[in-house]
């Protein structure tokens, strides 16, 4: 058996380094450049590579290709491959792991929603491990230990070319509006991609996903053999002291809005979503409502981050769509100075117009090329200011919001363009509010 995997970044090393530990025969082909710790990894594993190109001779050698999420389907390399299997690194590392699967995908809240399961079930002493899309890939984790959980955060890309993998509990958050740029902006192609995570389950299955989701909800009765449904009401039916209840056919719990340290209503439908895959998994109510209220979420999601001269700043530069700017801008009551932009996917503002005009002050735009969402937001009558500068954006901010008031981070645009990756650009707006914040207590 001779494998070979395409692309050594997380994945691609990941699948390696599990072939190998396999006594498999892999060579790993990158047609960039491979990142040193990874490339460390594959010499001290004595795993033989190329990088800068692909050699198709030595791929066409393989009785089997793994494909990095990356590379889409329609790569050159891909298409002259066309009597190979090739399959996802997913699919490969399911192979070989023992343990129950609670995978989670959707356009926005994977990360949160994925780090929350795996708090949850961590709180109930489960051996459980998170991998995937956060922190490991799913075959670099199985190298390291034997987990009796492994919670996932999947994406699009990892999903689309599932054979046989095949989740226990399957969490769908959301389908918005997003990537469609790999998809050649077929909603349908993305949808379908998404809901492949239910191909191979059957009805000892659970799925959780969003009631109201009109995507969702209209691919769903394309699948032939469907799991247990468990829809999710995101305003959920509040008693007066605000409780949450849910009620399973082997669960049931209650929990209180103060109970979810999140901001905002799509926190709360994320926590709903990990708590009932939590008691699906057989964690108690008990520990589900002592340990909820603990998680405090992750940076650059709606991050509190300092508050100079009494206005509070929030980093959420996490955010790089319009599904969850909106989310972000819904999850304040003060006026909030909207600090936005970036690299536009090609995004269509015109849903967030009313939301903009009923809650935001002032908006900032913040990117290398400002005319397109300075021409969607121009109708407003709302002040619109416009620079490349970080740290200008901040200081125009702080001068036009009050004490109580809100400065918002939340770019719905994707950060190359002044920064090196969301955490950069969230990394430097945190230093110079606290910076500011310090300054204004002196
Ligand atoms: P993902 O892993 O899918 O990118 P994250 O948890 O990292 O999701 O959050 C990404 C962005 O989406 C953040 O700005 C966050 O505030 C926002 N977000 C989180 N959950 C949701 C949700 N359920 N709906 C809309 N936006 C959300």
């Amino acid at each position: 058996m001779r494998l070979v995997v395409l692309g050594g970044g997380e994945s691609g090393t990941g699948a390696a380094l599990l072939a190998k530990q396999q006594g498999i025969d892999v060579f790993v082909s990158d047609a960039g450049i491979i990142q040193a710790d990874y490339k460390n990894l594959l010499i001290t594993n004595q795993i033989a590579f190329e990088e800068g190109g692909h050699t198709v001779e030595k791929i066409q050698s393989a009785d089997e290709v793994i494909k990095s999420p990356g590379i889409p389907y329609e790569a050159t390399i891909i298409k002259q491959l066309h009597h190979i299997p090739i399959i996802d690194e997913i699919e490969f590392a399911a192979r070989y792991a023992k343990g129950r699967i609670i995978a989670v995908t959707g356009s926005n809240g994977k990360s949160t929603t994925a780090q929350l399961i795996y708090h949850l079930l961590h709180a109930a002493d489960f051996h459980v491990a998170l991998a995937g899309n956060i922190g490991y890939s799913f075959a670099k984790c199985l190298t390291q230990s034997i987990y009796d959980y492994y919670v996932l955060e999947l994406s699009s890309f990892q999903l689309e070319g599932i054979k046989n993998f095949k989740p226990n509990i399957a969490c769908l958050l959301n389908i918005t509006l997003d990537h469609l740029d790999r998809y050649h902006d077929s909603i349908e192609a993305y949808a379908k991609a998404k809901l492949n995570l239910l191909r191979n389950m059957t009805p000892l299955d659970h799925f959780i996903y969003h009631k109201a989701d009109p995507i969702t909800t209209q691919y769903l009765p394309t699948q032939k053999i469907l799991p247990q449904l468990h829809p999710i009401v995101s305003s959920p039916i509040c008693s007066k002291n605000g409780l949450f209840r849910f009620n399973g056919h082997s669960y049931a719990f209650s929990m209180s809005r103060e109970q979810i340290a999140l901001l905002g209503r799509h926190n709360q439908y994320n926590a709903m979503v990990a708590a009932t895959a939590a008691a699906l998994a057989g964690v108690s109510s008990k520990i589900i409502a002592t340990a909820l209220p603990k998680f405090r979420g992750l940076p650059h999601r709606l991050e509190w981050c300092g508050a100079p001269q009494g206005i509070d700043c929030y980093n959420d530069s996490k955010s790089t769509n319009i599904a969850s700017t909106t989310a972000a801008l819904l999850s304040f009551n003060q006026p909030i100075i909207w600090i936005a932009g970036g690299i536009d996917k090609g995004n269509n503002y015109s849903p967030l117009l009313p939301i903009v005009q009923e809650r935001v002050k002032a908006i900032i735009c913040l990117g290398k090329e400002n005319s397109p969402i300075m021409k969607a937001f121009h109708p407003l009558s709302l002040p619109i200011e416009e620079t490349d500068n970080l740290s200008v954006a901040i200081d125009r901010a702080v001068a036009i919001a009050l004490p109580g008031e809100v400065i918002l981070l939340s770019p719905a645009c994707a950060s190359f363009d002044l920064f090196k990756n969301f955490e950069d650009r969230g990394n430097q707006f945190k230093e110079k509010v606290s910076a500011r914040a310090m300054a204004s207590t002196l």
